[in-house]
């Protein structure tokens, strides 16, 4: 037997193979062959399109009114050689409004800014205290920090990393970074910003908050869209939280392409100088970058689109976990074993909806789960008998 067939059979045994499936996915739906030559159309609650911006009306009012024919449709270079076209510019000017923030640097994807950002920003001597359940990308950067001791506290858990910060006050660090999300991708929940703002103003740590599922979402009244920081902070103005390295992504609301760290414009310098993922990689296209700008620009017009989506999300959780504090468009539906979890999934595409089993060893033992993402533009009938179908199944 090959490594390969070794190693892809052991998967097998563990109910961990995954392939890769042709689908079109496009707002709510879903299409995979039906086998016969043909498609078959299903829900999609496996999508990060939260708001629907998916949507091809959406797309001809940009072709439309951003003279877009005149847009490369690539950018052959990184940013530093010819590849920093002026769209980059008005693109990070776009953010770096919005957020209150002195600036912006966008990078091809959020994989590369979570990957490549620490490394660049700390040094040996420094302290980096992580959530146990950042993303892969944040964990890919944790490891390439040269020199760096990074410790990983349990999920949510203020009382331990307020006992960790208490403990390397007095271990002589140089600099100590907090590294979480603001929503949490896996388990669809909140990290705890107010108790974060109390902890940073007794201990001074730079924060890295990474927004990827809030960006475009969440936001406070008048600047919708933000993100959860910037509703924390418009709320408790008195108890401010600052995120000296402030991570959005445009794949997810934003049926976009591309990431950017919001920042000060000493960070962004230091980053251009060091981060190997904007250094080493490729430039975005020009009509990539206008699209996120267009969508960011149309922010206050998707009040409706978040409204639906918090009926939604209400409508599931009153079903599935009726009294659960976190609601938000990402919900965990447990399954326990890995087998179980493609059980469920086979039997809700039979019923026509589309979920994906996360299963060991991306979540504990034990632990896998369906993850749910809800779009603004499923109806409450399908949202309602697909939570109602989980439950029977569950
Ligand atoms: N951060 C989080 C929390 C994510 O869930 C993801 C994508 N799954 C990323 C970063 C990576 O973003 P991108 O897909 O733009 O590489």
């Amino acid at each position: 037997m090959t490594r390969e067939q070794e190693i892809l059979e052991g998967l097998a045994a563990q109910d961990n193979l995954r392939s890769l499936k042709t689908l079109r996915a496009e707002g709510p739906s879903v299409y995979h062959s039906d086998g016969h030559g043909g498609e078959k159309g299903y829900c999609n609650l496996s999508s990060n399109d939260y708001l629907g911006l998916t949507d091809p009306a959406l797309q001809r009012r940009f072709l439309l009114s951003a003279d877009a024919e005149r847009f490369l449709l690539g950018n052959p270079s990184s940013r530093l050689m010819t590849g920093n076209s002026p769209a980059y510019e008005r693109l990070e000017e776009t953010l770096a409004r919005l957020q209150g923030a002195e600036t912006a640097l966008v990078l091809g994807s959020g994989f590369a800014v979570n990957s490549g950002v620490l490394p660049a920003v700390t040094q040996k001597g420094d302290l980096i205290l992580a959530d146990k359940l950042v993303h892969a990308s944040l964990i890919d950067g944790l490891r390439l920090c040269d020199g760096v001791r990074w410790q990983r506290y349990r999920h949510n858990d203020m009382e331990q990393l307020a006992a960790l910060l208490a403990r390397a006050q007095s271990e002589g660090y140089g600099r100590i970074v907090v590294v979480t999300e603001s929503l949490f991708s896996m388990d669809g929940d909140f990290a705890p910003l107010e108790e974060l703002a109390r902890l940073q103003q007794r201990y001074g740590f730079r924060l890295y908050l990474d927004e990827a599922h809030a960006f475009g979402v969440y936001g406070p009244p008048g600047r919708e869209g933000a993100g959860l920081l910037a509703a924390y902070n418009a709320a408790r103005p008195a108890l401010p939280l600052k995120a000296e390295y402030h991570a959005v992504t445009f794949g997810k609301a934003l049926a976009s392409v591309g990431a950017a760290l919001i920042c000060s414009r000493e960070t962004k310098e230091l980053l251009i100088n060091r981060m190997r993922p904007l250094i080493f990689s490729t430039a975005l296209p020009d009509i990539s970058l206008e699209w996120t700008r267009f969508l960011i620009g149309l922010f206050p017009e998707f009040g409706p689109r978040r409204e639906r989506l918090r009926e939604l999300i209400g409508i599931v959780n009153d079903i599935l976990r009726p009294g659960n504090a976190y609601r938000s468009q990402i919900i965990p539906v447990r399954a326990g074993s890995n087998e179980n979890a493609l059980r469920m999934v086979a039997a809700l595409r039979d019923e026509g909806f589309w979920t994906t089993a996360i299963r060991h060893p991306t979540v504990p033992q034990g632990e896998a789960r369906l993850r749910i993402s809800l779009c603004a533009n499923h109806t409450p009938d399908q949202i309602e008998q697909f939570a109602t179908l989980c439950r029977q199944l569950g």
